[in-house]
């Protein structure tokens, strides 16, 4: 563990003006997304501000699966910390702010490398929804390609906020993007949505490549997925108490 906290600094922490619940809540997002297999080392999770919609949390840069409260911090609408006392924070963080930006419906996001979507950000096949829970994916997911408005070649990474808002506007107002040879983002209007589309958004990607090499897929119609997402977003609080209990207990905390 790294000591976060030097002599000067403030004896608690986070600050004052995070909601206690949205910083426990986004706590526990980081360690249900490592303990589902959407991160390991790698990506990140934040949520928007309850008190200030311009801001957003996220971790310090680490493990999702390591992180506690007081790793959380908080970034302005240019994806600078408030405050930042010295500690690391992730080269793509643009990816949030950006978000955010675009997105005032969006209260949360989430940024993997998660693999079975890999495939579908490097080849012609469209991520489309094969089974009900993956209903959000009823537009299919669009590829952002870095290589279009990088102007020369990079490492894929975020890492500033024109790349940021680039990707926000290949988004649009879907759920879930990908991004070709990185990773994915999926958003939604809550910690709990984005962490549930995040998930089934690989279990869809590692379906669909089993199912295609069977034969045919039978996909969901965009009115099938369309009502299968809104059943589900009425019931978000039961897989996530479930993946709470379990990611919790698996972290020791
Ligand atoms: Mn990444």
């Amino acid at each position: 563990m790294k000591a976060s906290t030097g002599s000067s600094s403030p004896p608690r922490q986070p600050a004052a003006t995070f909601d206690a619940n949205l910083v426990d809540d986004l706590v526990a997002a980081n360690r249900i997304l490592f303990d589902q297999g959407v991160v390991d080392g790698f990506g990140h999770v934040s949520a928007r501000s309850d008190h200030n919609r311009a801001r957003f949390l996220l971790s310090r840069s680490m493990a999702p699966g390591l992180v506690k409260p007081d790793d959380i911090m908080e970034f302005d609408e240019d994806a600078q910390p408030v405050e930042p006392r010295e500690r690391a924070v992730y080269l793509e963080r643009f990816i949030h702010s950006e978000i955010y930006k675009a997105r005032p419906d969006v209260n949360a996001v989430v940024h993997s490398h998660s693999p079975a979507v890999i495939p579908f950000g490097v080849t012609n096949v469209l991520l489309r929804p094969l089974f009900h829970i993956a209903g959000f994916l009823g537009q299919g997911a669009p590829v952002f390609e870095i290589r279009d408005v990088a102007g020369t070649a990079t490492d894929l990474l975020i890492r500033d906020a024109a790349l940021g808002a680039s990707l926000a506007t290949t988004l649009a107002d879907r759920p879930v993007a990908l991004m070709r040879g990185h990773g994915s983002v999926a958003v939604g209007i809550s910690l709990q949505q984005a962490v549930f589309r995040a998930i089934y958004t690989e279990i869809n990607a590692r379906l669909q490549s089993e199912a295609m090499r069977l034969g045919i897929v039978n996909f969901l119609t965009p009115e099938e997925a369309a009502r299968a997402a809104s059943t589900n977003d009425a019931v978000l609080a039961r897989p996530w108490d479930l993946w709470k209990r379990k990611a919790m207990q698996n972290a020791g905390a």
